[in-house]
């Protein structure tokens, strides 16, 4: 008998990798933002009172929920705030998700999803996505212990907003379960399963303040759904460390939230550069779908994904590729600035000898 037979084993999830040294690298594999938060965060942070570190944060995080709750027209009763969106999605699976039955989601999504399913011991069922990374709805009308849906996809990038009934239809059909529809990407094109909220009880809204609001290293996500559905993750969150979000990100936070047109005009160039980027990626004989997030999901044509991605990389240029099923022969390529996509798409011709 070891003590390692008592150990809670678990094989973790792989983060893109971050070096050390940002500036020699031109940084496409996690999803950030190019540009900097809004020039008022940078104000707030500036004129920070040090001082308040001294007392312990908000734990029901009340400002920055108050202020997302104005945001959105909601409740404050109604928003959760967790360190990330990863933090809040693992409340969420280990609150919502306690039974027998498994929970479902798509063979080809956030890879944290089945990674936070075995650490908590639930059981989980894949469903395999169509021929062109759609959901298949009716894999999701069966019985099961809840649903996870990433909406946008990633790393797909694929939305399945164009039918607006799809996640309805699925929230409708499972009154038994909780329904966490995953919105990181929403912002640049997405179309949001929110209005649900005030029709069902079952389903959780879960955001991330990393992406579009440029904040990956402040760690703010949130949650929208029903009072009682939020009542019950704030329960497990206390129950595990009441005061997870700290002072800075809070207050960062609100900063954040206040300026609009900084918000828009940023997820604005995204969008721009992102059709650029597609469009270039096509002409050169990529397989491109049709993304409606801050990066691109492309298959090359006469080159291997694994071998471009390799030959990227040397030239310092960092991507995302999966030595998985299905999609060993994609890249998942975040959107950075005009320049960087530039370069990415020049070292592109030269590896694969367009010049
Ligand atoms: N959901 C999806 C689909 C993601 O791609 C990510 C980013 N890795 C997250 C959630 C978590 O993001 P964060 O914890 O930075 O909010």
């Amino acid at each position: 008998m070891s003590w390692e037979d008592n150990v809670r084993t678990v094989t973790p999830y792989i983060p893109g990798e971050q070096p050390q040294d940002d500036k020699k690298v031109i940084k496409l594999n996690t999803n950030e933002m190019p540009y900097p938060p809004s020039p008022k965060v940078a104000e707030a942070l500036l004129k920070y009172d040090a001082s308040s570190l001294r007392l312990y944060p908000a734990p029901d995080v009340g400002p920055l929920r108050d202020a997302l709750a104005a945001h959105y027209g909601r409740k404050s009763s109604e928003v959760f705030v967790g360190v990330g969106s990863d933090d809040v999605l693992s409340m969420a699976f280990l609150t919502f998700f306690y039974s027998d039955k498994p929970v479902i989601f798509p063979d080809i999504t956030y890879s944290f999803y089945d990674v936070w399913a075995d650490v908590y011991r639930i059981p989980y069922e894949l469903k395999p996505l169509d021929e062109n990374f759609h959901m298949v709805k009716s894999d999701y009308l069966c019985e099961n212990g809840g649903i996870v849906i990433a909406n946008p996809n990633a790393p797909t990038g694929v939305s399945e907003m164009e039918d607006v009934r799809f996640i309805e239809d699925i929230v409708a059909a499972n009154p038994g379960s909780v329904v966490i529809v995953d919105e990181a990407y929403v912002d640049f094109g997405g179309v949001t399963a929110l209005p649900l909220i005030d029709k069902y009880d079952n389903v959780l809204i879960v955001r991330t303040f990393s992406k579009s609001r440029a904040f990956a290293g402040m760690r703010i996500g949130y949650a929208m759904g029903n009072s009682r559905l939020i009542k019950y993750l704030n329960d497990v969150k206390y129950s595990v460390n009441s005061y997870t979000m700290n002072r800075t990100a809070i207050d960062l936070g609100i900063a954040s939230l206040s300026d609009g047109e900084y918000f828009k005009e940023t997820v604005a160039k995204i969008i721009t550069t992102r059709q650029w980027t597609a469009e270039e990626l096509k002409k050169r004989g990529f397989a491109v779908t049709d993304s409606k997030t801050n990066f691109v999901f492309a298959s090359p044509k006469c080159i291997s994904a694994k071998e471009l991605f390799t030959k990227l990389r040397e030239r310092n240029i960092y991507i995302r590729w999966w030595d998985k099923d299905r999609i060993r022969d994609w890249l998942r390529i975040s959107i950075g600035t005009d320049e960087e996509m530039k370069a990415l798409i020049a070292a592109i011709d030269e590896i694969t000898g367009r010049i």
